[in-house]
């Protein structure tokens, strides 16, 4: 089923823009806001999505423990995350790790590329519906507070 209205997906990140790819990919309509390039977060330097903000590895490959089984599985399903880090791939033995500028610019070049998908560079203040929030650890505070409210905590 494809929905008339568009997805709205916050937060430019890694799962948000895999989350818009796949919804894209099943000719969904996805508006996808991000804050950075109007708002900062404390450890992102660049407004580029799918930036990397720490380590440059996404760990093991291999199927014996459950993070390369969880790669693995991903790979079946298409994902679009993995499909730049492999891009952007550097020697890691076993582990997929990657070069962080040439992935992130991979993420960034291709999720706006999309017909699907419209990129719009704000902060989110409320809860999308439908939608899907993904912000991450670094959710900024206006909507944290509204989730906070929602749930009644
Ligand atoms: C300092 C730090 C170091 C880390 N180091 C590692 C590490 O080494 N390895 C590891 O696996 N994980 C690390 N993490 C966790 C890391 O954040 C996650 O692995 C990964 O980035 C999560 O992806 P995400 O898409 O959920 O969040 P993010 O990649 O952070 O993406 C969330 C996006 O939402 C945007 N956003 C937030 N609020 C709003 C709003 N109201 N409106 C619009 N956009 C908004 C942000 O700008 C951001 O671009 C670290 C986290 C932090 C904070």
């Amino acid at each position: 089923m494809t929905l008339r209205e568009p997805l709205h997906i916050i937060g430019g990140g890694l799962v948000g823009s895999e989350a818009a790819w796949q919804l894209a990919q099943r000719d969904h309509d996805v508006v996808l806001h991000e804050m950075r390039g109007v708002r900062g977060t404390a450890a992102h330097r660049t407004e580029k999505l799918g930036e990397l903000v720490c380590s440059n590895t996404f760990t093991s490959t291999e199927t014996t423990n459950a993070r390369g089984l969880l790669k693995a599985e991903m790979r079946l399903l298409g994902s679009f995350v993995l499909d730049c880090a492999d891009s952007a791939r550097v020697p890691g033995d076993t582990a997929l790790s990657v070069d962080c500028e040439l992935f992130s610019q991979a993420v960034h070049d291709r999720v706006p590329a999309h017909p699907r998908i419209a990129v719009v560079r704000e902060e989110v203040r409320d809860m999308p519906s439908p939608g899907i929030i993904a912000t991450g650890p670094l959710t900024s505070d206006v909507l944290a507070e509204s989730v906070r409210a929602k749930l009644g905590v």
